[in-house]
């Protein structure tokens, strides 16, 4: 079926030509294991090596502190997992709204009796209370903290340099899940002080299953996966090696042209919220508002539509990614956590526009033009 607008990009961006042409010859000449200890080894060794080096510029971090991941979930469970089980974390302090790599890898926690999980409060715009996040901290002081950068439905950003100071002061271990912000903002973990981040390549043009999460080299952690030395024993298992160069080449793309495409997407944004507002009187837009949050998402609530579980399906149809306000997993349909938890109504249908450099303003206008004709049918 021919696609006329991929507007789902918080979910999985499209993959670089120049990125696939970097990963090709580890597919294809270079398949050494890179702990083989003869040539082909050595060759893969240093490309894994030479990635590491490059990703750790980005974020003013050292290499050492890099740990290759299959992506943002493994990510947030080895972040979470292993410093519960490593530092005898007893408090964690989170947010109803993170990813459900880290709400469903705290209750799991908690279930176990390993930890009580506080929430902190969110406003109506979903946005965090930092008056009740510092009153938490000062409750229970030396807890972990787990509170994403951007929201993935939403776009909300958090204000990640002042909590990471937050977290410094109270002595809690601040982690936060950058999956949707790594590759899209600037980040120094000099300034910021988060002592663990999580990302995932696919989210910025890069390789699916490839990410890492960065780790403070102040915090001693146990591994999540078991099993071989790879990644200075932190995570047993043959490494991917095409998929952690193709990241590291999907970062080199996304900060050489971070200004000009950040201006590009955000000028998408606004002109995409331009027309919805002409085209659909009473359209509501769910979180933090636009010029705040996440410059590739935006989340909106319609007025009213006759068929609430047809629309998506008619915008398919008409070759248009979205999502909904509902997420599919294992062809059961629910409600998003995000809204519900920000208290939207539930009974009005929402979309969630995410956009990507290689959006046009012809599909930001075929999307709306389809939209306002199939909120009516
Ligand atoms: N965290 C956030 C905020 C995300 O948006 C996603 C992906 O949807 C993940 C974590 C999971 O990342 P991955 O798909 O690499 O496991």
């Amino acid at each position: 079926m021919a696609i006329n607008a991929y507007l789902d990009n918080a979910a999985t961006t499209p993959i670089d030509k120049e990125v696939l042409d970097a990963m090709l010859p580890y597919m294809e000449t270079h398949f050494g294991n890179p702990s083989s200890i003869h040539a082909f080894g050595w060759e893969t060794r240093a490309a894994i090596e030479r990635s590491r080096r490059s990703i750790a510029q980005y974020f003013n971090v050292s290499p050492g502190e890099i740990f290759f991941t299959s992506g943002g979930t493994e990510a947030n469970n080895m972040a979470l997992r292993c410093s519960v089980e490593s530092l005898g974390i007893k408090t964690v302090i989170s947010s109803r709204i993170e990813h459900h790599a880290v709400i469903h890898t705290l209750e799991m926690l908690e279930n176990k009796g390993l930890v009580k999980v506080l929430w902190v409060r969110l406003n109506k715009k979903g946005v965090i209370d930092l008056q009740h996040l510092e009153q938490l901290l000062e409750k229970n002081k030396g807890s972990l903290v787990s509170l994403m950068h951007a929201n993935n439905e939403i776009g909300n950003l958090l204000p990640i340099k002042k909590v990471g100071d937050l977290c410094a002061e109270y002595h809690a271990v601040f982690h936060s899940d950058t999956v949707q912000t790594m590759g899209h903002y600037v980040l120094d973990f000099q300034k910021v002080k988060a002592l663990m981040a999580s990302c995932s390549a696919h989210k910025f043009h890069g390789p699916k299953s490839t990410g890492f999460l960065y780790l403070s080299g102040n915090l001693r952690i146990n591994p999540l996966i078991y099993g071989g030395p790879q990644e200075r024993n932190m995570r047993g298992g043959t490494e991917n090696v095409y998929g952690i160069v193709g990241m590291a080449k999907a970062f080199e793309i996304a900060y050489r042209n971070i200004k000009k495409d950040q201006a590009y997407i955000r000028d998408l944004k606004s002109y995409l919220i331009d027309l919805l507002n002409a085209a659909i009187p009473g359209i509501k837009y769910n979180g933090e508002s636009a010029e705040k949050s996440l410059y590739t998402v935006l989340n909106i609530s319609l007025p009213s539509v006759k068929n609430k579980e047809m629309l998506l399906f008619n915008l398919d149809i008409a070759g248009i990614a979205v999502s909904g306000g509902s997420a599919c997993s294992s062809g059961v349909s629910q409600d998003s956590h995000v809204l519900s938890a920000i208290g939207c109504d539930m009974k009005k249908p929402s979309i969630r526009v995410s956009l990507s450099k290689l959006n046009t303003r012809t599909e930001i206008e075929y999307f709306v033009e389809q939209l306002k004709i199939f909120q009516l049918v």
